[in-house]
């Protein structure tokens, strides 16, 4: 059940001393040869050789995201091109994008990563494997694809969209487990309704969703519409793409970090110390095995915690809970701060509407109002309007029960909100 033994389980001290000796490796690495590295950690006078202990790691300076954009496209990278196979790119839909590079070695590695979430999954060579993520600059298709390889299945490299034709493939081709996000396998599995196909009588039995928040209600929308387990798989364009994290197969409760790979921190988001075992802070990644372009010490904005339970599949990599939300994404509505995933565990509460969502931040007088938009379930919006506004007065009191705001509920029509071929857009803000 584990694809690489030796480090997935190794003991903790050991896997210490190895984080240990590949940090101070990487950090001479970056000292040399990235002058913005070079810069900081002169001005704090710091080197490999003051790392004496895994948590000298807390010595070292963050990488934030504006790090990024201020030496894009390549200002970060640690070698001349000549050495770079490949290039990829976060959307930028949110400014500047975001650039990483890899060596060989960093796809190799990229490709043990993910291979090893995709073996906890259950998924095996003679695996048909239906790639609906995003092929091109975004890490989601090659990141997967990759993994894919290295384990062998066949790969069904369909990339995002089109969607009646990803039904059809399900169909036709019988994969047994399916890559996409978590929106788009709900967009894939409400078209494959409207054509009266029953993905729940197709051999598809694993869903490999990632690359956006999720809530665990989400999750078993999914499963109960597909008749399959969907499992998570972390990750993000700066450390190498999807493969960072994964679930095992004994328990949906969290992800397990490649921590041979990659050092997770939880910090406290105003002190920037390290918050004690279990409690919620923000995540920060160093990367410990790359060559092109290794982070040290970046802060993801990432809201989660570390789960303090050993897990019982044997591996001793940590675990993190689910993201909770961004730091970026978190709206304040007279004065309570609320992430979008909040009100979508809400949401699934309420069996009138479907978990289609949008969330609007309007400026009303000197007040912000958070209007929830959301789609009922077609009988339901076919019963008139007395029945709708008494579905939106549900939602405002469950919301009002649960984190003590009011919000402008908004129920529309079936289809009304735009469909996602990738990543969702759930905030709208108009501010
Ligand atoms: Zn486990």
């Amino acid at each position: 059940m584990h694809w690489n033994k030796k480090f997935e389980c190794m003991p903790l001290d050991q896997l210490k001393a190895f984080q240990l000796k590949n940090l101070k490796k990487t950090v001479a690495w970056v000292f040399d040869k990235v002058p913005f590295y070079t810069r900081k950690f002169k001005k704090l006078g710091i080197s490999a050789n003051d790392l004496k202990h895994i948590d000298d790691i807390s010595k070292l300076p963050f990488t934030v995201k504006n790090d990024l954009r201020d030496n894009y496209p390549f200002g970060l990278c640690a070698l001349p091109m000549d050495d770079i196979i490949g290039i990829h790119a976060s959307s930028g839909t949110t400014g500047t994008p975001i650039t990483n590079v890899y060596t060989q070695a960093d796809l190799d590695q990229w490709a043990e990563c993910v291979a090893r979430n995709l073996w906890a999954y259950g998924v095996r060579k003679k695996d048909i494997v239906q790639n609906a993520y995003g092929y091109g600059l975004f890490t989601g298709g090659l990141g997967l694809h990759y993994g894919l390889l290295k384990i062998g299945c066949s790969i069904i490299p369909t990339s995002s969209g089109i969607t009646e034709r990803q039904v059809k493939l399900l169909k036709d081709f019988k994969p047994t487990a399916l890559c996409s996000t978590p929106s788009y396998a709900l967009t894939i599995a409400e078209k494959a309704e409207e054509m009266n196909i029953d993905i729940r009588k197709l051999p598809l039995k694993i869903g490999i969703f990632g690359a956006e928040p999720w809530t665990r209600e989400m999750c078993s929308a999914i499963e109960e519409r597909m008749g399959i387990t969907a499992l998570n798989i972390f990750g993000l364009t700066e450390m190498c793409g999807p493969g960072v994290g994964y679930e095992c197969s004994v328990g949906q409760n969290g992800s397990h970090i490649n921590e041979d790979h990659f050092i997770a921190e939880i910090l406290d988001t105003k002190t920037f110390k390290p918050v004690p075992m279990g409690e919620k802070g923000e995540l920060v990644f160093t990367s410990i095995q790359r060559q092109a372009m290794p982070l040290i010490r970046y802060r993801t904005k990432d809201i989660t915690r570390f789960i303090p339970e050993k897990c019982s599949c044997g591996r001793t990599f940590v675990k993190i809970d689910r993201i909770f939300g961004r730091t970026d994404d978190m709206l304040i509505i007279s004065g309570v701060n609320i992430f979008p995933s909040q009100i979508e565990s809400f949401l699934f509460d309420i069996k009138e509407v479907d978990p289609q969502y949008r969330l609007i931040v309007r400026k009303k007088g000197y007040l912000d109002k958070l209007i929830v938009q959301v789609e009922a379930r077609q009988e339901v919006y076919d019963k008139g309007e007395e029945t709708r506004k008494q579905v939106e007065a549900k939602i405002n009191s469950h919301i009002k029960d649960n984190i003590g705001i009011s919000v402008d509920v908004n129920l529309v029509k079936p289809k009304f909100i735009g469909r996602s071929l990738g990543k969702a857009v759930r905030v709208v803000d108009e501010r």
